[in-house]
């Protein structure tokens, strides 16, 4: 495989991209974001029912925009009492005018009377590179924790306060960014990418 590639990233989160990017440059892939690869601003809606489904998809719109290789991520929440909600709906689980504190509340309203051990949970994420002539991979991460009551924490976003990893007394919001990184559900997705790329180079 020609290794010297230039890869668009689907997200625009900047965190999110270094991330990935730590991974993508061993294989002589630097990332670009779509909007340096000039497409269009529009909006992909994340109407999926699977973070493997929205995270093609994004990836999938993206490429063909573009013409060049694409990744794109789609992550979220899943709690097991809840059924695996709130899923591929994390983002946007108090509604569309909602933001992270509000999901949080939301969250801890419905989990109230739940006791402690069967407050568990586990953030995934999965990670889809498409490639111009259609190929494909996939690469899936869980990172499996539970939930507490008491936001606890400053670092990180989301759900981070309320999740606490297993093997772990501190959420997610305690731990530095670098911490958070070693075990976070998207450090396992991109081993697995990297992991993926090997085997086909
Ligand atoms: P998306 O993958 O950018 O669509 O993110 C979906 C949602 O899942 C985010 O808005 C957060 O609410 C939640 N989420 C995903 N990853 C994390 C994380 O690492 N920490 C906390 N929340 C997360």
């Amino acid at each position: 495989m020609d290794t010297d590639k230039i890869i668009v990233a689907a997200s625009r989160n900047k965190h999110k991209i270094e991330e990935i990017e730590a991974i993508t440059k061993k294989f002589g892939m630097s990332i670009i974001s779509r909007d340096e690869a000039g497409v269009p601003k529009i909006e992909i809606e994340e109407d999926g029912e699977t973070f493997e489904e929205n995270s093609f998809k994004k990836a999938n719109e993206i490429m063909k925009l573009c013409g060049k290789i694409t990744l794109a991520d789609d992550s979220g929440l899943m709690v097991d009492y809840l059924g695996g909600a709130p899923g591929v709906y994390s983002a946007r689980f108090a509604g569309e005018d909602g933001n992270d504190e509000k999901n949080n509340e939301k969250l801890i309203k419905l989990l109230e009377d739940v006791p402690a051990k069967e407050r568990t949970a586990q953030f995934v994420s999965v990670i889809t590179m498409v490639f111009p002539d259609g190929e494909t991979l996939v690469a899936r991460g869980e990172c499996p924790g539970r939930i507490i009551l008491v936001p606890t924490g400053d670092n990180g976003f989301g759900y981070d306060p309320l999740f606490v990893p297993d093997g772990y007394d501190k959420t997610f919001a305690q731990l530095t960014s670098e911490e958070k990184n070693q075990i976070s559900h998207r450090a396992v997705a991109l081993k697995e990418l990297e992991k993926l790329l090997l085997a086909r180079k």
